[in-house]
């Protein structure tokens, strides 16, 4: 029996607040933002 274990919280800043799981990291909204940039995740507009 597999175990769900969601261990959803920020790599960055440890918060368990609104963490997504996208391109295989584990960063909060704030965090996802300040790094998006910077990571090349920027909007297409
Ligand atoms: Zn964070």
């Amino acid at each position: 029996m597999p175990e769900e274990h969601e261990d959803r919280t920020c790599e960055r800043c440890g918060t368990r607040a609104a963490v997504y799981q996208q391109f295989g990291l584990h960063l909060c909204r704030r965090c996802f933002r300040e790094m998006a940039p910077k990571m090349g995740f920027e909007k297409h507009e």
